[in-house]
Formats: C-alpha cells, sequence, structure tokens
C-alpha cells in the first residue's frame, strides 16, 4: 500500500516536472513566491472583516513586507490560539496577529523587531463600582482564550477568568452582565467602546507590550529580510502612515 502511494506522488510530481508548473516538487511551487500569512481577523483595527476582505493595520504592514522582499501574500483566517502552532508545523512562514512578544512564545516562535508599542486595558460597563485594576480582585474577568489579556487576568487575585474565542464575545458577556470587567489590548478596545456606548475603558494602563511579526524558528533567513524590510518602512514613514489610516488621533 505504501509504495502504491509513493509511486502515485511520484508520478504526480513527474507530472508536474513535465508540465513546467512546479520547481519546488511537494512542498509546493507556492513556498517560494508566496508568503503564508496566518492571522485572526478579530481584531480591529489590525485586523479584522470589512466587507468579505480581510483588512488592517497587520494586514497592510505584511503586504508591505511582503512587497519589499518580492513576494505574494496569502492570508489565512484562524483562531487567534492556533497563529503560532500554524507557524510552528510549517502551516504558515508567518503570524501578524498583534501578536505581543513574550518569553513564552519566544520558545517557539522567532519575533522580528517590534512594530508597534501597545498595553492591555480594562473595559466595564457604564456605572460599574470597577474603577480601578485594584478593583477586579475576585471579580470575573473576560478575555480573549490565550492572549497576553488571558495571562493578566490568571494573575488578578481571586479572579474567575472567562476566556472567549474572539474579543467581541467577551464585549457581548459584558454587555449581558455575565462577567464583571474585560482585558484587551488598547485599540481593539477603543474600536468596541466606539461601537457600544454602554461600556467603557478604564484610564489605567497595564505594562507596555510590543507587536511584532512571528515567523518559524529555522526560518532566519526570512527573519532577516523581514527585519531589514521593517527597518525601511520605520524610516521611510510607511509604517506610521499604516497606522494613522486605522486609528484616529486620541
Ligand atoms: N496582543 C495580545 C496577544 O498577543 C492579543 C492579540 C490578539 O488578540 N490578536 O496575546
Amino acid at each position: 500500500m505504501k509504495k502504491f502511494i509513493k509511486y502515485l506522488l511520484l508520478t504526480a510530481c513527474l507530472g508536474l516536472f513535465i508540465s513546467g508548473c512546479s520547481s519546488s516538487g511537494a512542498d509546493g511551487a507556492s513556498a517560494k513566491d508566496t508568503l503564508i500569512v496566518a492571522t485572526n481577523a478579530e481584531f480591529p483595527p489590525y485586523e479584522y472583516y470589512e466587507n468579505n476582505e480581510i483588512v488592517g493595520i497587520d494586514i497592510d504592514i505584511i503586504k508591505a513586507v511582503a512587497e519589499d522582499i518580492g513576494m505574494k501574500v496569502q492570508i489565512e483566517d484562524m483562531a487567534f490560539d492556533s497563529v503560532i502552532a500554524s507557524i510552528q508545523s510549517g502551516k504558515s512562514d508567518v503570524g501578524i496577529a498583534g501578536l505581543t512578544i513574550t518569553e513564552d512564545r519566544l520558545e517557539n516562535v522567532n519575533f522580528s523587531i517590534p512594530y508597534t508599542e501597545t498595553q492591555q486595558v480594562v473595559i466595564v460597563n457604564e456605572n460599574s463600582d470597577i474603577v480601578a485594576i485594584d478593583d477586579l480582585k475576585n471579580r470575573s474577568i473576560g478575555v480573549q482564550l490565550g492572549t497576553t489579556g488571558d495571562i493578566f487576568a490568571e494573575d488578578v487575585e481571586g479572579a474567575t477568568v472567562e476566556r472567549y474565542n474572539k474579543g467581541m464575545e467577551a464585549i457581548q458577556a459584558l454587555r449581558q452582565g455575565k462577567i464583571d470587567a474585560v482585558i484587551i489590548d488598547k485599540e481593539p478596545a477603543k474600536v468596541f467602546v466606539s461601537q457600544n456606548n454602554d461600556i467603557e475603558m478604564l484610564d489605567e494602563d497595564f505594562v507596555v507590550e510590543e507587536y511584532a511579526i512571528a515567523i518559524g524558528k529555522d526560518n532566519t533567513e526570512l527573519l532577516e529580510k523581514i527585519n531589514a524590510s521593517l527597518e525601511k518602512l520605520k524610516d521611510s514613514g510607511k509604517l506610521k502612515e499604516i497606522a494613522d489610516k486605522y486609528i484616529t488621533a486620541e
């Protein structure tokens, strides 16, 4: 049986070779000129759907990087906590998903130089008695599964952590009174608050986090190319231009 499969594969490869449509064999011609990008399009303004298309700051950044290094992009939308795994398994070349650089993630992937700085924030219902981070003790906190907000919530004394697949689902649970607060990244928080006038953001911020592009551990060549490209985009003002397109000044 195995032999038969091998034979089939071989013939398939040979077929491709003869027809001249592949130069790289079983792992696909696309790997050479197309950057497979893992993201989770539930995170405005970094990645979200608009008219059935995935758009946002991260998407524009990765497209600019790819253009600079002479590659096309193929965006793959998946659950947030699959993004790193998808790079590790080689299914995706890079991940861009508002990914904060963390020690834990660095064990599994490499990170490019950071392209943005941000913070976690707390969202509560209007008129909530939670007015500071300290008030979160012993309360129920909603987070998006596997995010740095999830890690922070875990550390809050006595708190119950409710995990959702999408940030928006945590916001809905908050508005329905199922949970007392949501911990999430600042820019998506601003978007969610602007869309729902019954919730608000606390003024107090958590520590600063940095977003970067995740790349496979063995793919140092790509890492170097991406870093060089990000430097260029920073220096030329392109990165700022992209951010300004999606984030209106406070
Ligand atoms: N910055 C957070 C993290 O890396 C959240 C990212 C997200 O939800 N897309 O965990």
